[in-house]
């Protein structure tokens, strides 16, 4: 029975450290998936650590860009950022808050630092779309921190619920997503341990962000020690076991749907073929965003 048990824990196939690099217009962040070590992990095509308290490091922003063909997630821990598109939406993302966009055919938008000092940080996370869904209007989730519920665990475990449903029962607010995602901020103590299912149809990664964190190797595997700025793609499985290794830990634990589709990508647009990512950039150019 325990052998049974042991062969359904997600364990860490590989580790990956983000890589410093700049993006927007002159933003310095960490690029964790989309780097030349990790392309991708279908549906995930990018995930962006930005953190700093240097204005120098994110005061130019993101100003305006287009997207067409996948979604772009962004979660604030600290800081605030405006944001605009061409569609007449308009908003601040704050502390603690998210914003799910689906780009779906095309915005063209601009996402700038709503202050001149002080710490930002925060993530974006970029979601594909399956082909039949690339074409739809764009659209929006979003939802400040008193809209994302935590479920509190015994024993030192603290969960934020932004998509997807814990075992607790606890859901998030972002709902109806293609890749029917989970995207949890997870904080441990020291010796904690987080016990949850993960659906075995979904590619599965945790990413620290503080601290230290052991994922849990059971019989089958070893303890693998993912420590803040790291990512570790999850093996096939139906559960995880996370255990705090530091005296303050905490973690995104994040899971999609794999599409299994092609995929064609240069800079904001994510496709199936070439021949569509031209044309993003033909009808960007034509105005017909
Ligand atoms: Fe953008």
């Amino acid at each position: 029975m325990s052998q049974a048990q042991d062969s359904g824990l997600r364990t860490v196939v590989r580790t990956f450290e983000g890589v410093r690099t700049s993006d927007g217009a002159g933003v310095a962040l960490t690029r964790v998936i989309g780097s030349q070590a990790l392309d991708m992990l279908d549906p995930f095509l990018l995930l962006d650590e930005f953190r700093s308290d240097r204005p120098d490091d994110y005061i130019a922003g993101f100003p305006d860009h287009p997207h067409r063909g996948f979604e772009t997630v962004t979660y604030l821990l600290a800081g605030k950022m405006r944001h605009q598109d061409n569609q007449g939406h308009a908003g601040v993302i704050e502390a603690g808050g998210v914003q799910w966009m689906t780009a779906g055919r095309g915005i063209v938008h601009s996402e700038m630092p709503e202050q001149e000092d002080g710490l930002l940080w925060g993530f974006q996370l970029w979601v594909n779309l399956p082909a039949r869904q690339k074409w739809v209007a764009p659209g929006y989730q979003e939802f400040p921190s008193a809209a994302i519920p935590t479920e509190d665990r015994d024993a030192g475990v603290a969960i934020r619920v932004i998509a997807g449903s814990t075992s607790g029962g606890v859901s998030g607010p972002v709902i109806g997503v293609a890749t029917e995602p989970l995207y949890l901020d997870v904080s441990v103590d020291a010796g904690a341990t987080l016990r949850e299912p993960v659906a075995p149809s979904h590619n599965a990664f945790v990413y620290a962000f503080e601290g230290r964190v052991v994922v849990r190797g059971g019989r089958s595997a070893a303890d693998a020690t993912v420590a803040a700025g790291a990512l570790a793609v999850l093996g096939p499985g139906a559960r995880v076991e996370i255990v705090g290794d530091g005296p303050h830990n905490r973690f995104l634990l994040i899971a999609g749907k794999q599409l299994r589709e092609p995929v064609a990508r240069a800079g904001p647009f994510v496709m199936n073929t070439r021949q569509e990512v031209m044309d993003a950039f033909q009808d960007y150019r034509e105005g017909r965003f």
